[in-house]
């Protein structure tokens, strides 16, 4: 009780935000149930989640230029240099950890492997199938069957996920941009200090209108979630890659309990969870909308006011991070890919594995963070093996629902990031604080 007692407004947030998931499966199920809604009508029903959708968008960008900016400003060149590396050899760590995780699970666990090539490989050794074989071979796969299925998903659903990524700024672009802007201006001295001024204003009101997103959260959530329930068309399809979607969420769930907090733990040398605990409201944004980015300035806020971590950490760690940091992203790409290969028949040597890896890890860093860019990135990674780009229809019915998980541990991966590259960088920051301390007593 003494243990979760700092942590009742979070838990009652994580109640409020699933009674208001779970609401939102309620009313999309009765409204597809009883509604026979038009597509217009069904436009009108989700457009308070799309608002939600569209205020988070809308505060990314000042969002991104104020904090990277005065985050920069802030910094001398020196430090920001070394906290940079910090932050992405941790960030490049990860993502591999990750791939690797993903393809260790999806080759032994097999989901898109069918039965009669289970049953050539245990010619000779156990001829009679164990209860949990059968089992598996419940919700195993072929693609044939899976081909049959698509056939009645709606393939528009392509279309909106090419304009989605095709739409979105180039933020890796601004990142850089506002990298050197804030050096420049951290380096000018009194002429610069209006426009860090300026900039630091600009960030101070942007966290105050995020404050006030928060409050419509709730009710965009449940029509984002309806709006969703109500789109679907096919439940059949989550039966047949049942396997294929359990083995992507145990290696999302393994990576963000044990192997993110272990890193954690070891480098930082406090409770995870309780680092956890304190983002909880940032994962649910990522869960319920599954975009890293606009979630971003939740991020913000639960990493600045609840892990009080160091703010010229956070303006520099989160913004990239959230553009090129996406573990989840990345286990992903990694077990779609083999599946596909699975489906397809393919036996895959170790240089196609090695291929795939390294791929799926580049892939997962030129994702943009808004929803389902991993799937359209995931057309690289099938390139590299050979197998037919069109192949990522075969998952598409299912990505909308892991995208959201997978969303929740890249989000998940940054924040533990900005934990670590402060404890690593906690020398230089302290050092800072003396020298600006001595620069007030005694300017000259
Ligand atoms: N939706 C993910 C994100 O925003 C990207 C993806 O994997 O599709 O982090």
């Amino acid at each position: 009780f003494f243990l979760l007692l700092p942590h009742v407004s979070t838990l009652l947030l994580i109640c409020v935000t699933f009674f208001m998931c779970l609401l939102g499966i309620g009313v999309g199920m009765l409204v597809r149930e009883y509604g026979k809604l038009s597509n217009l009508d069904k436009f009108y029903f989700s457009f308070p989640g799309e608002v939600l959708m569209r205020m988070l968008k809308l505060i990314i960008l000042p969002l991104i230029i104020s904090s990277m900016i005065t985050g920069v400003a802030a910094l001398d060149s020196s430090v920001s240099g070394k906290i940079g590396l910090r932050a992405v050899i941790y960030y490049f760590c990860t993502t591999v950890i990750a791939v690797i995780l993903g393809i260790v699970l999806v080759v032994t666990i097999k989901p898109g492997v069918p039965q009669s090539a289970n049953e050539i490989d245990r010619v000779g050794s156990t001829p009679e199938v164990s209860t949990v074989d059968a089992m598996l071979d419940l919700i195993r796969v072929t693609r044939e069957e899976l081909c049959n299925s698509l056939k009645s998903v709606n393939k528009t659903q392509e279309y909106k996920i090419v304009g989605m990524y095709s739409d979105g700024i180039n933020v890796l672009g601004l990142i850089v941009f506002c990298l050197v802007f804030g050096m420049v201006i951290g380096k000018m001295g009194e002429k610069g200090q209006v426009l860090v001024d300026f900039f630091n204003a600009l960030n101070e009101a942007t966290m105050r209108i995020v404050q006030i997103i928060m409050w419509y959260m709730p009710i965009g959530i449940v029509f984002l979630i309806a709006g969703k329930i109500i789109e679907v068309e096919d439940w059949e399809i989550f039966r047949k890659l049942g396997l294929y979607m359990a083995t992507v969420l145990s290696g999302l769930a393994i990576h963000s309990t044990i192997i993110l907090p272990l890193i954690y733990l070891i480098i930082v040398r406090k409770n995870p969870f309780r680092f956890a605990m304190g983002m909880a409201q940032a994962l649910l944004t990522a869960l319920m909308i599954s975009s890293s980015s606009a979630t971003l300035p939740v991020t913000f806020r639960c990493a600045e006011e609840k892990n009080f971590i160091d703010k010229r950490i956070t303006r520099f760690v989160l913004p990239v991070g959230a553009t090129i940091n996406m573990d989840g992203t990345a286990l992903y790409e990694a077990v779609a890919a083999v599946f596909i290969a699975q489906l397809n028949d393919l036996e895959l040597d170790i240089g196609q594995i090695v291929t795939i890896s390294v791929t799926a890890t580049a892939a997962s860093i030129g994702a943009a963070g808004v929803p389902q860019a991993g799937l359209v990135t995931m057309v690289i990674v099938l390139s590299a093996v050979g197998l037919p780009a069109e192949d990522v229809t075969l998952i598409i019915a299912v990505d909308w629902l892991l995208d959201r998980f997978r969303t929740m541990v890249n989000v998940l991966g940054d924040a533990f990031g900005t934990g670590i590259v402060e404890k690593l960088s906690k020398k230089e920051l302290e050092q800072m604080d003396v020298t600006s301390e001595v620069n007030i007593v005694n300017p000259f």
